[in-house]
């Protein structure tokens, strides 16, 4: 377990929170889903009613390094926060510059500045200890609530807080429940334990497949990684996309299923189309007579049926990946349905995924869902077993003493 902001002493204190401020941005460079910033507001909100300072700072998308950006500077974030806490945020000029240094110097209790954007600086994702030790002199407590970054060896996620003793590093609220909905329900979970996995590829998710086979009660496949499991099974899938060197893999995790007793679900039917457009048309053919110059792109309506049926027992659905190519209106109507039913569902009700987060908010049953994570490329590490490093870093007390200077 890690420490949270609750377990160690911050009142009156500056502290330093590494937020996962990454959000979407439309062409204008406005910020189109705020999700990311809403969920720190639990964890500043608390440092401010125990009369801290604070420093908070994030990554924004990808700038070259060492380049300062307009696109890619963080004020925006700057002012949605602002409207969000009804306070002041004073934005930095730069990372670890005099404007930052001399503006963390000067904060008062309550006050908020935001450093611009941590990959401005070159240290960042080489992890670097002079740039961390920078960041140091304006926090005397760490904090990490930035759960999307947690899997990244970045300084500010894991050279930082080898810098704090314990008691002056913690977890934020947003991490701490991320945490506890992956590893605690992934490992203990109230049973019958299904998984719902989508999305483009079996690459992409193999591992996380071969850990969750090991742990649900049914494994439920839809998006375009079914059609590798599919031919797996001998049937004939036309221009959908497989994945031929997994064919084997398929075969393997099928095989594990049936010896640990594993319902293993793949669609019995799909939406065809000759290609990935909005301006083609579709047909709706069991998997059985899929045209050979037609592609699968979503699940079609017996499949959902059926994954409705599968569902219907479950008590914990974890869900990553849609069913189809739910960006094109035409193929977003199985992943649409799968949202209602899971969120419809009595059982506790995981989405981990940035895709499938974007559907569940599409389909309007955000509300309805037990835990939407915000980070997809750390939820997924999660499952496939892995440690973080930027949670191991929090938790690990001896690494912590032995690096730290
Ligand atoms: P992932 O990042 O692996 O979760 O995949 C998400 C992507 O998978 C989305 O952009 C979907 O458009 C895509 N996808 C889902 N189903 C299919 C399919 N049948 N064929 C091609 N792409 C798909």
């Amino acid at each position: 377990m890690i420490p949270t902001v609750r377990d160690i002493d911050i009142a009156g204190k500056q502290v330093f929170i590494r937020c996962d401020f990454n959000v979407p941005t439309d062409e204008f460079g406005n910020i189109s889903d705020d999700r990311r910033i809403r969920a720190a507001l639990n964890t500043i909100r608390y440092c401010l009613d125990h009369d801290c300072s604070l420093v908070l700072a994030s990554h924004f998308k990808r700038p070259t390094p060492g380049k300062f950006e307009e696109k890619y500077s963080l004020k925006p974030v700057a002012k949605r926060l602002q409207s969000l806490l009804k306070k002041e945020v004073i934005m930095a000029k730069d990372v670890v510059g005099e404007d930052a240094m001399s503006k963390a110097s000067n904060l008062k209790s309550g006050d908020i500045l935001l450093l611009e954007n941590l990959r401005f600086e070159p240290g960042e994702t080489k992890n670097d200890i002079e740039f961390a030790k920078k960041l140091k002199k304006m926090g005397e407590i760490y904090v990490n609530d930035a759960f999307g970054a947690s899997h990244r060896k970045h300084a500010s996620i894991y050279a930082l807080p080898k810098l704090y003793p314990k008691g002056k590093r913690a977890g934020g609220f947003l991490l701490s429940k991320e945490i506890n909905f992956f590893y605690k329900i992934v490992q203990n979970p109230t049973r019958p334990f299904v998984a719902v996995v989508g999305g483009s590829k079996v690459s992409g998710k193999l591992q996380a497949l071969i850990n969750l086979i090991n742990v649900v009660d049914k494994l439920i496949i839809g998006g375009g990684m079914a059609f590798t499991f599919l031919k797996a099974q001998g049937y004939e899938v036309g221009k959908s996309l497989v994945e031929d060197d997994l064919i084997e893999d398929a075969k393997k995790i099928m095989k594990k299923a049936l010896e640990k007793n594993v319902k293993f679900y793949l669609p019995v039917d799909v939406v065809v189309a000759p290609e990935i457009s909005d301006n083609v048309p579709i047909k709706f053919l069991p998997i059985q007579e899929i045209p050979k110059d037609w592609m699968g792109l979503d699940i079609g309506p017996a499949t959902s049926r059926l994954f409705r049926e599968a569902i219907n027992d479950a008590q914990t659905i974890l869900w990553n990946g849609p069913m189809g190519v739910f960006e094109i209106d035409k193929f977003s109507k199985g992943s649409i349905k799968m949202s209602h039913y899971i969120s419809e569902s009595h059982a506790t009700t995981i989405v981990g995924g940035g895709d499938t987060a974007d559907v569940v908010a599409r389909a309007g049953d955000v509300d309805e869902m037990t835990f939407i994570s915000t980070g997809g490329g750390a939820s997924l590490e999660l499952l496939e077993g892995k440690k973080l490093p930027g949670i191991e870093v929090l938790e690990v007390d001896k690494l912590v003493e032995e690096t730290a200077q």
